[in-house]
This record gives C-alpha cells, structure tokens and sequence, in this order.
C-alpha cells in the first residue's frame, strides 16, 4: 500500500468534520505495517471507523494509520469458541460470525459501530457487557520500539477500565492493536437485565435468553435509544454518547436523577449503573446535561444535542470540529459551574483545538 498525502479524514469519521491528514497509510497487513514503521513520518496516529473521534480541522500532521486488514478465524475449545479478528474487522461483523457459531458473551453489543481496535482501545460496552469481559489477549506493535516488532499483551496488562484503556494514556498511547482474541462461550453466562431491553423482548414477543431474539432485541432497543447510524436510511452525524457518567456522590445523585422521566427510583438507577459497568455512584451523563439547564434539540448552529437523546451530538450539516468542541466546551463548563461536576469526553479530540 502506497502512503497518501493530504488525505481527507471528514468522509472516515461518523461526524463528517475535520482537516486532512498529512500523510496516510493504509496497510494490508501486519506483516506489511512491520516492514514500513520506521518509514512513516511522526507523530503517528490511530484511526479505526471514526465513530469515537473529532478531528482537528487544521488536520493531523505526521501519519494517519488505518488498518485495511479485517480477518475474523475462530477455534473450537472444549465448552467456548475462540474468535481472533483483525483490528480492521468491524465490531458488528465479530458479532454476527459469534452469532452464527452459538457463541454467547458478545451479543449485547450488537450493532455498536466502529473496528475491533476502537473497541479495544475503548473497551466499550453495552446492555451489561464489555469487551474486557471476553477479550484474552491483543498483538500489538509498539510504534516508539525499535526495531519494530509484534508483541502479545494479555488483558490484564490492557489497564481496562470503564470506557478506558491504557491505550488511551503513556502507557500505552504508542502501540497500535493488531487483533484481538476472545472467549466465547457454547452456553448463556448472563442475564438480560436491563429493563428498556426487556420491554422490548415483552412487547416484540422475543425471548431474552435465545441467543439470536437477544440480537434483535438489542437493535430495537438501540434504535429507540437513537444508537444506530443509520435509521430507516437516514444517517445521524454523531459520534455516539459525547460524555461518560460521571461518578458523584449520592446526594447529588439524588437530586440529578429527578431529571429521570421514567420514575425509577435511585435503587434502580444505580442497579443499572451497575450493570453499565459503572460503580454505584455513577450517573447518568443525559441526566447531568438535563439538570444543567441543557435542552433536548438545543442547537448552536449547525451543532445539535439530539432531539430525543440530549447526550449525542450531531453535526446536521457543515458543522466544523471547532463548532463542536465549543460546544462541549461549553457543556463541560455549564455543568461544572451549576452541579460543581467534571464531566469527561468519551469521544477522543485527535489534533489541535482552539481553547
Ligand atoms: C451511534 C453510535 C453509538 C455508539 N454506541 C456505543 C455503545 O453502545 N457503547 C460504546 O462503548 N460505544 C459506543 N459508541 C462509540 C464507538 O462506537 C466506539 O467507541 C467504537 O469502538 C470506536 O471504534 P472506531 O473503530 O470507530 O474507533 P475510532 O473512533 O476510529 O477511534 C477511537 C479511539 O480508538 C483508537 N484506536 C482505534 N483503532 C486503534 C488501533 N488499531 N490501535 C490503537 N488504538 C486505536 C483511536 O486512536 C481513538 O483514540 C457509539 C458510537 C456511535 C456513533
């Protein structure tokens, strides 16, 4: 694969914005990247599908790193399947192939968008599971090393946390994620227990504990959440939930979930929390943005909190990534001033902004 200069990152990102990346390599191998690391020009950086990324409208200088390959094999071991797929490989595509061979652990989070890395580098989660449930190991290349070589990290040396990694800090910032290996298992290990996807199964008529209704479920249920990209044939600019909950205290999260429309009671919402993955005192970051005075459908211009999930952020159309970070800027501090709360971006800012 050749290295491209000047390429266009708008159309790779799910929210359409962003300048170009100075050079851009798309390799087709690990093999391929192996031989050509040292070549690139620094800095370096990791793109997957651009669903968790604003891209600096000045661009990105150095190299652009996507990677083109997108293998998905599997291995059959005693009472679990191994799955190992190519950090290119989309999410959804090592769900489906889970799906087809009876392997649960993975099926409620179907239909998260982005790559295997993404969701790695992320550990993102959905409906009660997360990657780090099931992930075994990963093949990196260590960008800073030389000379470069693939090495193999376990998950307990993958600083795995709630919507983190090490990926996402010094300690792991220079590797680029090869592939990953999971666990699979013949049988269910998990409940469904969240409730908005159980009133799906009730009204659709849907069995939560057959493997393929639970798919379907959870796609109901993330279209009425407004988490696909495309509903109908109508694609959102967004990047998905621009916040995480943040953890407060539990007066504070007393008073914030009165924002809640549903009357659950705090009970519920931290059993919820819980099985989001989050500890007890971690709150819903739509409910944050609500008790702060934001609006449903806000908009700045071209840059909108979504009519029905205040915590998405869409470009609906010629937003700049500038636009978009004013706004959560904005956000950020309008929620520190009036509920003294930090909240912290789950999108990742590649390049620079202006403060
Ligand atoms: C509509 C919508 C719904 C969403 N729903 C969910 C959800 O339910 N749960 C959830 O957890 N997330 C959700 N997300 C967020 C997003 O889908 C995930 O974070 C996804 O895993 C990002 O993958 P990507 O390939 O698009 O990564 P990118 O956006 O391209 O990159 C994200 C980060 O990962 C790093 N990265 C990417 N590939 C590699 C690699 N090979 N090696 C090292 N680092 C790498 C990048 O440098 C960047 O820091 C949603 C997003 C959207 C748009």
């Amino acid at each position: 694969m050749e290295i491209i200069r000047n390429q266009p990152l708008a159309p790779l990102t799910t929210f359409g914005t962003g300048g170009q990346a100075q050079f851009f390599y798309n390799p087709n191998s690990k093999e391929e990247l192996v031989d050509k690391i040292s070549e690139l020009k620094k800095p370096l950086w990791f793109l997957g599908y651009g669903s968790n990324v604003l891209i600096s409208d000045k661009g990105l200088p150095g190299t652009v790193l996507k990677l083109a390959f997108n293998k998905i094999e599997m291995t059959e071991e005693n009472d679990s399947w191994i799955f190992t797929a190519d950090a290119g490989a989309s999410w959804d595509s090592l769900v489906r192939q889970s799906l087809n061979h009876n392997a649960w652990g993975i099926e409620l989070m179907s239909g998260i968008p982005g790559g295997i890395g993404g969701a790695v580098a992320g550990n993102i989660a959905a409906y009660g599971q997360a990657v780090s449930d099931t992930l075994l190991w990963v093949e990196v290349i260590d960008t800073n090393a030389a000379p470069a070589k693939i090495i193999r990290l376990n998950k307990e040396q993958l600083g795995l946390t709630y919507r983190n990694s090490d990926f996402q800090n010094n300690k792991l910032a220079g590797c680029v994620i090869l592939n990953a290996c999971f666990k699979l298992s013949k049988s269910n290990k998990k409940n469904l227990e969240y409730s908005s996807a159980l009133k799906v199964a009730d009204e659709l008529c849907l069995d939560p504990q057959s493997l393929h209704d639970r798919r379907k479920i959870i796609m109901e249920s993330r279209r009425r959440a407004g988490s696909l990209l495309e509903d109908n044939g109508k694609i959102i600019k967004t990047a998905g939930s621009f916040f995480k909950n943040p953890i407060v205290e539990e007066a504070v999260a007393k008073e914030i979930i009165k924002q809640e429309e549903n009357n659950k009671d705090l009970a519920k919402v931290i059993a919820q929390n819980k099985i989001h993955g989050g500890n007890s005192t971690r709150v819903s970051a739509a409910h944050v943005l609500l008790a702060a005075g934001f609006k449903r459908g806000q908009s700045w211009g071209p840059v909108r909190l979504h009519p029905e999930h205040v915590l998405k952020i869409e470009n609906t159309g010629g937003a700049s990534s500038q636009q978009i970070y004013d706004v959560a800027q904005e956000i950020m501090q309008r929620v520190k001033e009036i509920l003294n709360i930090s909240l912290e971006p789950e999108v990742k800012f590649l390049g620079e902004f202006i403060k």
